[in-house]
């Protein structure tokens, strides 16, 4: 079926999608403007209600897997071909925003809402998702639901994960199903024909450059470790400086080594010791052990390589009198999105007269995972000041609806293509 360009963008409805997202935001909504709907619960069900209810008015089928990962199906004229995918997550941070996953997922939904309006019919199915946990504040690590889909972690893996309470995905999902045990269940890893996820930019650069649409062309890579750095425990007032085994002193040297050496001038790495604990932590004792944590991102597979691949050396060096262990707890290198996705991402903002630029993504996302599922993009949309996983995380209701047009054009450019 030929369709011309533009034509189910015009029936994304603005203030509809807009309105969508306050009502969303009312599941968890916390006093200051944010809100807390961590995975799996009390409030993220009644979201998902929410999702299904709106869904259900316009003839979407409502399923679900064994992930909790949430499909509202809109039927193609081939029912039996792999779906198109659209979708994020609605999982929040403790204190997130309005928008992060949530304007994915919304925007998807309006998509197929526009589809349906224009009368066009899509080819394939189309999907809309919202993936179980992405943000993996609750249970981590995050990405669950679409790591359990893709076959990247095991299902009986992510089933284990407890919270900081004790309760387990199994428990805490168990709820989740049992709320819809009105829908079909789905089986996992079923072929995806092409998954494009829209979200807010988290970053400060569509608003710097002035561009309302980012098509992102991968996502950078990542390696996480702990250090553990072990010294003696003595006391503050007799032990002398020659003999003691401070292993705060080396922690700091290290951490200034690791400082240095991951310095770059084009300020392309990304460099984080976010986590650093003190053992025994008390005024009078010289310290006997410290744990931090390292988060080291780059864009480049080798750079990435070579600078992560230093970091035991490095600390080894700054040890001092101190003994050092570094563990390596994660390595996903970085990844490109495909050309042919991000062609069609390309081509429905410039038929839309949209402003656009190339941005590669900072953070990981589901897409991370789909990507070595199945054709993968990601759309981006500009968000106030960069702020994200922030309570006052904001977006414009042009620009939301600006990403909702390309992302259903893309959308049903892919449900029609061969
Ligand atoms: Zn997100």
């Amino acid at each position: 079926m030929m369709v011309r360009p533009g034509t189910i963008a015009a029936h994304v409805d603005a203030e509809r999608l807009w309105r969508r997202h306050m009502e969303l935001a009312r599941h968890g909504a916390t006093a200051n403007g944010g809100v807390d709907r961590q995975a799996l619960s009390a409030e993220e069900i009644d979201a998902r209600r929410t999702l299904v209810a709106w869904g259900a008015a316009i003839g979407l089928v409502a399923s679900n897997d064994d992930a909790g990962n949430l499909f509202l199906r809109l039927a193609g004229s081939e029912p039996d071909l792999a779906p198109v995918m659209i979708g994020s997550h609605i999982d929040s941070q403790p204190t997130g925003g309005k928008f992060d996953g949530a304007f994915g997922v919304l925007a998807a939904l309006e998509s197929v809402e526009a589809i349906i309006a224009s009368g066009a019919r899509p080819r394939r199915p189309i999907d809309v998702v919202a993936w179980m946990n992405e943000e993996g504040s609750r249970f981590a690590p995050g990405m669950m639901g679409s790591a359990a889909f893709t076959g990247a972690r095991k299902l009986a893996d992510v089933l284990a994960v407890r919270d900081a309470a004790g309760v387990s995905v199994t428990d805490a999902l168990a709820a989740v199903l049992a709320a819809e045990s009105q829908l079909p269940r789905r089986p996992l890893g079923t072929p995806v024909a092409a998954f494009v996820e829209a979200h807010i930019e988290q970053g400060p650069i569509l608003e710097a450059e002035k561009r309302t649409i980012g098509v992102v062309t991968g996502i950078q890579g990542k390696r996480t470790f702990r250090v553990t750095v072990t010294g003696e425990e003595n006391h503050a007032g007799t032990s002398p400086r020659s003999a003691r085994r401070d292993a705060l002193v080396s922690a700091v040297a290290m951490v200034q080594a690791l400082q240095d050496a991951m310095w770059d001038a084009a300020d392309v790495v990304r460099f984080t010791i976010g986590r650093f604990e003190v053992t025994p932590n008390a005024p009078s004792v010289v310290p006997a052990r410290v744990v931090f944590s390292i988060d080291l991102r780059h864009p480049d597979t080798a750079t990435l390589r070579d600078l992560g691949d230093r970091i035991p050396g490095l600390c080894e060096a700054a040890a001092g009198r101190c003994a050092v262990a570094v563990r390596e707890l994660l390595h996903d290198p970085p990844l490109t999105f495909p050309a042919a996705i991000r062609d069609c991402i390309r081509a429905a903002a410039e038929n839309l007269g949209i402003a656009w630029m190339d941005i590669p993504s900072g953070a990981g996302h589901d897409a991370r995972y789909l990507h070595y599922h199945g054709p993968t993009g990601m759309i981006f949309i500009p968000c106030k000041d960069g702020l994200s996983h922030h309570e006052a995380e904001s977006a414009t209701r042009d620009d939301i609806a600006a990403g909702a047009r390309v992302l259903a054009e893309t959308a049903f450019g892919l449900s029609v293509a061969e």
